[in-house]
Formats: structure tokens, sequence, C-alpha cells
């Protein structure tokens, strides 16, 4: 399923810590390794704050990691600087939660469309019309719409401008952060179902986050499981029923639990998520595992293959021959 040919961006060991008060430093990503490949989609799931968005943006360039290396097409972007970072922002875009942040409120529909090809000399400004209406078909909105504030749209229409946007300068990843989340149930499924035709018929790579591993479970290819700063599990969308880490079960368990929002509290777990500024020694999990053995206080896991495309940090597995 996974091909190291159409391989598009690893991250290597990264990890990114902040200064925190008291001489403390605060981990949000701790030897973080994932691979994206060409039309798939890698859903990063985990409750709030557990690092995830911090991730995302380092594959943006929005900011770098502390350690490791980000490699796409050849290069890592964590080195990149002038120019060379301008060109490469083209083939990563990003849609974020709320695309009315992003927007110019001032600027029509057409301009925001075509605003980031005119930036890097794709079109000229007497094509800019046919270019939004191209764009607009293509995310199911009418040309007519080209004309249009984006205050005279609904939440819905603005992401889809936002995706639009993200796909005309035909980048070969786009990270979409909770890009969903705001939007109704409903409003979220035709979202998602414009992603899913797109990203087949561009074969692009994506990565969403989401707090939500019902939606996720429905389209990724991958899902990779974060809790505070580190990836504890990897396996393929389709299989999520077969994940086997304590935290990946608990949050299968919430879906039932919280109507399927991880933002809201897990009740599943009985104690409060540790500060990232004082994560444990040893698994991070181990204050809320039910099965935290003595290892687990000592031996932080590594990252181990169980299964085909399926890696997992946890003291109770060992690694597949
Ligand atoms: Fe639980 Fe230990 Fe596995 Fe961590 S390593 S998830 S504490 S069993």
């Amino acid at each position: 399923m996974f091909n190291d040919k159409d391989l598009i961006l690893e991250a290597k060991h990264v990890t990114r810590r902040f200064p925190a008060s008291g001489g403390r430093e605060l981990t949000a990503c701790n030897d973080v390794n994932l691979k994206f490949y060409k039309g798939k989609t890698l859903g990063l799931i985990g409750e709030s704050g557990c690092g995830k968005s911090t991730f995302m943006r380092f594959l943006v360039a929005l900011d770098k990691p502390t350690e490791g290396e980000i490699i796409f097409m050849g290069k890592d972007i964590t080195k990149l600087k002038g120019e060379e970072l301008r060109q490469m922002r083209q083939h990563v875009q990003m849609v974020f939660q709320d695309p009315s942040g992003s927007f110019n409120p001032k600027m029509k529909i057409r301009d925001i469309i075509c605003e980031p090809l005119m930036n890097f000399g794709r079109i000229k400004a007497s094509e800019k019309d046919a270019v939004a209406r191209k764009y607009l078909e293509m995310v199911e909105l009418p040309g007519e719409f080209a004309d249009r504030f984006p205050h005279n749209m609904s939440g819905g229409q603005r992401q889809r401008i936002a995706i639009a946007r993200a796909i005309a300068l035909e980048p070969e990843l786009i990270v979409m952060d909770e890009a969903t989340c705001a939007l109704d149930v409903s409003v979220q499924k035709t979202i998602i179902e414009l992603v899913v035709k797109l990203q087949k018929e561009k074969n692009i790579a994506i990565g969403f986050i989401a707090h939500d591993l019902g939606l996720i479970q429905s389209f990724a290819h991958q899902i990779a499981v974060m809790y505070l700063g580190n990836i504890i599990e990897v396996l393929p969308g389709e299989n999520v029923d077969k994940a086997v880490h304590p935290y990946s079960l608990t949050l299968l368990g919430a879906i039932f639990d919280t109507n399927m929002d991880f933002s809201k509290k897990i009740e599943r777990l009985d104690s409060e998520i540790p500060s990232p500024l004082d994560v444990p020694e040893g698994c991070p999990f181990q204050t809320r595992c039910p099965k935290c053995m003595d290892i687990c206080k000592k031996e932080r896991p590594k990252l181990i293959q169980i299964g085909e495309n399926h890696e997992i940090a946890c003291h109770l597995f060992k690694e597949a021959k």
C-alpha cells in the first residue's frame, strides 16, 4: 500500500522544545518519525495540546524543529532560507480550521484564489477570472462566486474556497489542520468527500490533523496517534479497529463516550493528562495506563514494527520477526 517510490516527505527524529519559566523546557514533539506518500492521507490524531499542530506546522515551514530533519523533494526544508524557502512553499499548502483568518476580508474570492498564483508569476492579471472560475467549479461552487466577498459565504463555502486556493498551486502535499471541525456534521461529510475526490484526481498527499477518530478513519490511509508529543501508534486507516496501544484503545472507546468529539475530556481515563512540562520518564502514558508495569516507569518504549505498516511504542509488545 505504501511504496517508497511514492514517498513525498519524510520527518526524521523531529523534536521541538520551547523554553518555559523557571529554566524548564516544554517538549511539544519528541523524536517524531512519519512518512507522507503521494495520493495518500496521513491522519494525525490525539487530544488537544498533544503536539499534532506543532508538528504539522514544520511541514509548511511555519516553524522549525529544534532537532531532526524534514526531507521534501530531496532537501531538508528545515535548512532552507530566502528564495529557496519561498519556492518550496508552493509545493506544500495548508488549510486551516478557520479559513477566514487567512483571507483578506476586502478581497473578492477571485483575488483570494488567484493570489498565490500571481505571487509565483504563474498567471497574468487578465487570466484571473477564468482561473478563479475553473477552481471554483473544481470545488463544486458556482463560477459567479468569484465576485463575492468571504463574508457573503457560509462556513462550508469558505472552506471550499480555502481548498481551491490550496490546490491552485498544484501542491504535492496539503496539510489540513482541523479543517472541518468547525462545520456541521453534514457539511463536514461533503468537504471530506470533496477532499477525497480531489486527492484521487490530483494524486496529492494529505496530512490531516483531527481529534475525531471516527471521522478520520473513514478516509485516512494511515493513522498516527500522538500522546504528549510522542507518536505511540501508526497503523493503516482501514485497520483502526486493530489498534492495540492502551491509549489508542481509549480513543476508540471514547468515540462512543464523547460522541466522537475528542476536544471533550475523555471520561474513560480517570486521571488528567500530565502537563507537557512534566512528562514522566519512561512511557509518557504510564500515569493513565491500566496496564502500567515497572519497566514502563524506567524506559521510554521505542516505536517498533508489530505487523505490516503497524508500529507501536509500548512495552507490552515485541517487534515482529
Ligand atoms: Fe502502558 Fe507500559 Fe504500554 Fe506505556 S509502555 S502504554 S505504560 S503498558
